[in-house]
């Protein structure tokens, strides 16, 4: 992976940062089951890599951009750089890296902020991965060097204001006109919407539901920011509106005839990465709260001696060790190509699920220094309530488990 060549230089530095009051040790990793046995050199080394970017260049700054509701915009190209954008993609000037070496990142990336792995999952897994598998050659020759280097940014505008969990009863309409499609329609709470280049847009044509490539300035499309939020405010989140919107019909992915089924493999491979990701924004918070335990003093001794704190940290262990344990090997499915949805739907379910009552352990053993911003679990806690919710929400994956086990659909 040429482009991780500087990791030398990075991997050199001497990373320390310190949160109130109590000085924080850099993460060490947490590996209770030694599974760094069963990674390759090269994924050890990648995993490596991103941890030290992570420590450098983003848990530096990332509680001011949370504070202000912001993304990180100059984090972009060095992501690109680092060649973490479509990471386990091949060719087109992507990494190419394995599956489980692309979760090691998603892993990495949360372990700094959920925002930041939201764009990588969404550049990657959502924009890059579209163009990749159903697009021609002229549209992966045009977007995927400049997308992976980060120069171009992309979105993925599944959801609208009315169609969420069902986006089959989408609303948004592409009607053929001459050499073209006229679009019309909106979609709503959109990552990366306002900043992206390109939007990979899904919308119902005379032969169902198709995706289309939408460049930013093109007549009747825009995008407005939503504001307010409460969760996964280190990253821009959107409404994309379409009206009659005219785009050629070299817009057209060709290959999501496949309608609905086509939009979702995007989700798999973005569920796929934050299963991973849900580990490490719940391994953040299991060592921000074992490190304040261990220091915080009351009744003259340190908390982490109380059998009730123990009784959580422990909780907090298992949980990310077995979610550890379910991501490795559904990364090695994955790279045989045998990964199923409904197991990438468990895995992102069950992390998720885990993380985020780990981010609530973790803010009850900080006290009331669990509520401040100056310790990361908060952020974690908070952003952990998008990851519930966004591709997928908890309760849809369940039923996906539920059919699949029972052969019944308690959809509707
Ligand atoms: C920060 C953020 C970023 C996002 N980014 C993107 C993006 O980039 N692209 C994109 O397309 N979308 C994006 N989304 C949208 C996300 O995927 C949707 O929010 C999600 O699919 C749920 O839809 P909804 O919010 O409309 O909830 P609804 O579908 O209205 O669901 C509300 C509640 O009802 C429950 N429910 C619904 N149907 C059933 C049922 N049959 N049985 C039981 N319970 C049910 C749900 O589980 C949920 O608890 C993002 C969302 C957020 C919050």
């Amino acid at each position: 992976m040429s482009s991780l060549s500087g990791r030398g230089t990075l991997l050199s530095q001497a990373i320390f940062h310190s949160l109130a009051g109590i000085s924080m040790e850099p993460f060490a990793g947490l590996d209770y089951y030694r599974l760094d046995e069963l990674y390759s050199d090269e994924e050890r080394l990648i995993r490596e890599t991103v941890r030290t970017f992570v420590d450098a260049e983003v848990l530096p700054i990332i509680e001011a951009h949370h504070r202000q509701g912001t993304f990180p915009l100059h984090l972009i190209p060095r992501l690109g750089e680092l060649g973490l954008l479509g990471a386990n993609l091949r060719g087109y000037g992507c990494a190419g890296v394995s599956e489980v070496a692309y979760g090691l990142i998603m892993q990495e990336l949360e372990r700094g902020d959920s925002g930041l792995r939201s764009f990588a999952s969404v550049q990657g897994a959502l924009a890059m991965y579209p163009i990749y598998a159903f697009g021609t050659e002229a549209q992966q020759k045009d977007w995927l060097p400049r997308l992976a280097r980060g120069e171009k940014v992309g979105c993925f505008g599944l959801t609208e204001p009315d169609h969420g969990s069902d986006p089959a009863g989408m609303v948004t309409k592409a009607v053929r006109r001459g050499d073209g499609y006229v679009l019309n329609g909106s979609k709503l709470w959109i990552t990366n919407g306002t900043i992206a280049d390109v939007a990979v847009v899904w919308a119902r044509t005379e032969e169902g539901i198709r995706g289309f490539l939408v460049e930013k300035g093109t007549p009747g499309f825009s995008a407005r920011e939503i504001h307010g939020k409460f969760s996964l405010r280190a990253s821009i989140t959107s409404e994309l509106i379409f009206q009659d919107c005219r785009i050629p019909s070299a817009s057209l992915l060709p290959g999501s005839e496949q309608g609905l089924r086509a939009a979702l493999m995007c989700l798999d491979q973005a569920r796929y990465g934050i299963a991973w990701g849900a580990v490490g924004a719940a391994a953040a918070c299991y060592d921000a709260a074992l490190k304040y335990a261990k220091a915080r003093v009351q009744f003259d001794r340190p908390i982490a001696g109380f059998q009730l704190v123990q009784q959580k940290l422990v909780r907090m262990l298992t949980e990310i060790t077995k979610a550890q344990l379910l991501c490795h090997r559904l990364g090695q499915l994955k790279e045989a190509g045998q990964a199923r949805h409904t197991q990438i739907s468990l895995a992102k379910m069950n992390n998720v699920e885990n993380a985020r009552e780990i981010a609530r352990l973790a803010r009850e053993i900080l006290g009331a220094a669990g509520i401040v911003d100056e310790y990361p679990v908060i952020r974690h806690m908070l952003n952990l309530e998008t990851l519930y919710t966004y591709e997928g929400t908890h309760e849809i994956h369940t039923l996906i488990l539920g059919r699949d086990i029972t052969g019944l659909s308690a959809f509707a």
